[in-house]
């Protein structure tokens, strides 16, 4: 089974989708990845969704992504005595540190660390950025504010403080209960909820120890000015437009996506694009022509993988949103602009063997109209980098390690196969070769590329490139 696109597609699971046949259908419509939302899934829940998504990957034979998102620090207000109050444009409100209910002028503020990080000036936004405050007066224990924008405050609403950083641990207790959960469970990445500082992924790197990735959300203004320092840590990044788009305008959040899809394409790292891609499907069976455009420019900046949230998670046509993801990444790929924009991105290979190669194998691959690029990548990161290169034939990886395999899954062009070690260079081109022909990828007569690192198994060590037939014995079984 192989996918006729590129770009791969992450679906949010949730309770229109937990079944194990739903989950069946989502993978076999075109999901490569498996998100579990830890605000809304208990432990139990998500150690039984793991084993429904390991249980259709045997059926399957293909490996498959499982990312765990951690909640992350939302910072919320207080409850109020009412259960919630209205405030008006121009009215003086106060946040404090009196855990007594508030009113109309006054709410409690559960989180020190705000107080000492905020100045007048500051914005913060409550309840998604419906209401608007701007501080007035910044004490040590309380601050005042000017309503800039009106509505209803209640209960626990969510507060944004976008001007400022806010010295808290992007894990908090429950991230940190959640994060080993999941590791326990074997999940292959984990999501990291607003990210402030390169700091917040050196913490979770301490304690996944390599066992899973981490992707860092962007979704704070304060992470896409230290983008490049997140990055330099992090695996890979999400474009989180849903929390982006209320802590900095809208308008701007096109042209961060645009920063991250090409800061991703020049360091290698994947960059999944989320939030209201197909937002109208949690209701209706087909897309608005606006949400079509907005997948197809993740597609065409050439993303790694675009999302679904709510539509996969808890709308009413789960199946029908990731194939209809799937449908528009397809013709977009098959679209004559797409190539053109794809190569005009290319950034110079780094000075390594395995850039140099993959450089050398995309070249070759276009010269000589290659049907595949193999790769036989023990960690990933050869197929990492040939993928940096966006070839234009797809990227067939072998790995003796299903985690590889899995954590691939959400990797622009590459299909992973899990398969032991080559024995001898012979065996690893005519392995490649047979497994190329068995996935799908190349017919007799075929050329493909191989590239590899000799010996096997050795991380860093990609020093070989191969050029091979599919000859007819490549039909004869693996
Ligand atoms: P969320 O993150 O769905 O966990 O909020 C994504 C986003 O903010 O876009
Ligand atoms: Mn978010």
């Amino acid at each position: 089974m192989r996918r006729l696109r590129r770009a791969k597609i992450v679906a949010t699971l949730g309770p229109s989708s937990s079944s194990a046949e739903m989950i069946a259908r989502l993978f076999a419509a075109g999901a490569d990845v498996f998100r579990i939302n830890m605000s809304h899934t208990s432990h139990d829940r998500m150690r039984e969704l793991v084993g429904l998504i390991r249980t259709v990957e045997k059926d399957t034979g293909r490996p498959i992504g499982v990312l765990v998102d951690l909640q992350g620090p939302k910072l919320r207000l207080g409850t109020f005595a009412g259960g919630s109050v209205t405030v008006k444009n121009g009215d003086t409100f106060v946040l404090d540190c009196d855990p007594a209910p508030g009113d109309a002028t006054r709410a409690f503020l559960p989180h020190p660390e705000i107080f000492a990080a905020v100045a007048a000036g500051h914005t913060l936004l409550i309840d998604d950025g419906k209401v608007r405050l701007t501080v007035t007066e910044a004490e040590p224990d309380r601050m005042t504010t000017r309503v800039a924008v009106g509505g209803t405050l209640s209960d626990r609403k969510g507060v944004s403080v976008p001007d400022s950083t806010i010295p808290v641990s992007a894990l908090t207790a429950k991230d940190l209960s959640d994060l080993e959960a999941a590791l326990e469970t074997g999940v292959d990445w984990i999501a990291l909820s607003f990210v402030q500082r390169p700091e917040d992924i050196a913490e979770a790197k301490k304690i996944t120890r390599g066992r899973a990735l981490i992707m860092a959300k962007i979704e704070k203004p304060q992470a896409v000015h230290r983008l490049t320092e997140i990055m330099d840590l992090a695996d890979a990044l999400m474009v989180a437009r849903g929390d982006l788009g209320v802590e900095m305008p809208l308008e701007r959040v096109p042209g961060v996506q645009k920063l991250m899809t090409r800061a991703g394409r020049a360091t290698g790292k994947p960059v999944v694009v989320a939030t209201q891609m197909l937002e109208s499907m949690i209701g209706a069976p087909v897309p608005t022509r606006a949400e079509v455009s907005d997948v197809a420019t993740a597609i065409f900046e050439g993303a790694d993988a675009v999302m679904l949230s709510a539509e996969s998670a808890a709308g009413k046509f789960p199946e029908e949103a990731v194939a209809t993801m799937n449908r528009i990444a397809e013709e977009v790929e098959r679209d004559g602009f797409f190539r053109n924009i794809i190569n005009a991105q290319r950034a110079v290979p780094e000075a390594t063997g395995a850039d140099a190669i993959a450089d050398a194998a995309r070249h070759i691959a276009d010269t000589l109209d290659l049907a595949a690029v193999i790769c036989w990548t023990s960690s990933g990161s050869t197929g990492l980098r040939v993928a940096r290169e966006r070839p234009r034939p797809p990227i067939v990886a072998l790995s003796p390690n299903m985690s590889t395999g899995r954590r691939l899954a959400v990797v622009w062009g590459v299909h992973s196969v899990v398969t032991e070690d080559a024995k001898d260079q012979d065996d690893m081109v005519s392995r490649a070769c047979r497994i190329a022909f068995k996935e799908g990828f190349a017919k007799t007569g075929q050329r493909v590329i191989i590239v590899a690192g000799v010996p096997l198994g050795t991380p860093g060590a990609t020093n070989m490139l191969r050029i091979a037939f599919v000859g007819s014995e490549a039909e004869s079984g693996d």
